[in-house]
This record gives structure tokens, C-alpha cells and sequence, in this order.
């Protein structure tokens, strides 16, 4: 909803305020995430007719026929990646820039790339003037950022057939990639740590639903 004010009223704020309460009932316990959840608005990424959407715990349509995600699955994508202030983080799929966002208001630097050009022009507008500086890049995520590297942590939001060699190459030792594996329906969500000596130490933790991610070109 790029050239809009930015409103928050109490509505939203209570509607905010019940989202987070749904999402730390499912399970998620980090409280940095649970404050950041109820203090990004939701709101701002959805397009202004479908606003009474945006405190559900679902996923919703945004442009380009890709998705929000769920509000659950950012907060479980974001826990695993255990966000300390000041981590250098790189996002693949910045969508309506809601995770990144979330990641911002953790005390992230927050670098995120997204390969469908519509997405990453409104993100680009979008974040800034909602006070969100979160570095976006249009690009192939599969290539991860090597200008930038390396990273802290990386998370991918779309579901991979695998994990990208550039992604591990990018990732400090001891840090830590986020990824939903597998191109069937649903995916694996994996995080992939990386020890001191470069070892790569791989974790499930359950299936999730993402759109995919989409290989080798990106999107004009
Ligand atoms: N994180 C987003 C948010 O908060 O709104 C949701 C992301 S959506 C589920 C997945 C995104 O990944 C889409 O915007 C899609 O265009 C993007 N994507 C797919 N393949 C990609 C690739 N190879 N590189 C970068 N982005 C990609």
C-alpha cells in the first residue's frame, strides 16, 4: 500500500494484540518475537481493500500471485533463526516485506532479496516510508548476496528443492540458514547451522506450505 498514511488505531493495535496471543499459543516462546509481531503492522503490507484480512493467522494473496505468509509461520522462520541485535541478516523472497520488517524491528540488518521486479519496486518504496530500512534487492535468491556477505543468519520464505551451495557459502561460521526443503506440496522446515570448523549441521522441524522457489531468472 505504497502512498498511503500509515494509520495504526486502537483496532488494529487490539486485533495485533489477539494475533500474538493465537501465534504464542501455537507454541512460539521467543518474547522478542511475540513484541516485534504485536508492534509491526500487518496491515500496512496488504493492499488497502483487503485490510479486515490482515489480522488472521493466514496466508494471503499479494501481487505477482505470491503470498504473505502466515503469521505463524514467520514467527516459527524467525525463532529458529534466534535474531540477536545487530545480526546481519539476509532474507530470499521479500515478498510484501513483512518478514523483513519483523526482522528490522528485532534490531536486524536486514538485507533481502526478491526476484519478481513488481515486489521488490513496491518493497523498495514501501519499507523506507514506513520506516522499515531494510536493504531490498531484485535478484535470484539462489545466488544469495555476495556483495554483502557473509551473513548471521539467512532465511529463505519460499519452498526449495534444495539448498542452495551460494546460501552455506554466504553463512558466518556459527550462523545459521533457515529453509523449507522440498518442492512437493508441503516442506520440511530446516535450518542448516554452521559450525566453526565450516561443518554443516542440518535440523527438521516439521512441514509448512510455501509457494516455491522459483529458479535461475528473475522476474521483469
Ligand atoms: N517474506 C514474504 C513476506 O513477508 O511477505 C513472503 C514471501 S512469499 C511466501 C515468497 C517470495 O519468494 C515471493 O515473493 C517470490 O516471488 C519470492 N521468490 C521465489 N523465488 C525466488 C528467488 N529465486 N529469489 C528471490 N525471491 C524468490
Amino acid at each position: 500500500m505504497t502512498g498511503n498514511t500509515f494509520t495504526d488505531t486502537f483496532r488494529h493495535k487490539g486485533l495485533r494484540k489477539k494475533l500474538t496471543e493465537i501465534v504464542r499459543n501455537k507454541g512460539i516462546k521467543d518474547e522478542n518475537v511475540l513484541k516485534a509481531m504485536e508492534t509491526v503492522p500487518r496491515h500496512w503490507f496488504f493492499d488497502s481493500g483487503f485490510l479486515e484480512f490482515a489480522y488472521e493467522d493466514k496466508a494471503f494473496p499479494i501481487a505477482a500471485g505470491q503470498t504473505i505468509s502466515q503469521p505463524y509461520t514467520v514467527a516459527f522462520q524467525t525463532q529458529l533463526l534466534e535474531v540477536k541485535k545487530g545480526d546481519k541478516i539476509l532474507e530470499v523472497g521479500t515478498g510484501s516485506g513483512y518478514q523483513a520488517s519483523i526482522l528490522y524491528q528485532m534490531g536486524a540488518k536486514v538485507f533481502s532479496v526478491e526476484r519478481q521486479r513488481l515486489l521488490s519496486t513496491k518493497a523498495k518504496e514501501m519499507l523506507p516510508e514506513a520506516g522499515y530500512l531494510v536493504k531490498v534487492f531484485f535478484g535470484d535468491g539462489y545466488k544469495g548476496l555476495p556483495a554483502f556477505a557473509p551473513f548471521d543468519k539467512i532465511i529463505v520464505t519460499a519452498g526449495a528443492p534444495f539448498i542452495p551451495e551460494p546460501l552455506t557459502a554466504q553463512l558466518k561460521p556459527g550462523g545459521i540458514l533457515v529453509i523449507p526443503l522440498d518442492d512437493l506440496e508441503s516442506q520440511i522446515m530446516t535450518t542448516i547451522t554452521k559450525l566453526a570448523d565450516g561443518q554443516l549441521v542440518s535440523r527438521q522441524h516439521g512441514r509448512f506450505r510455501f509457494v516455491p522457489l522459483l529458479g535461475n531468472k528473475a522476474q521483469e
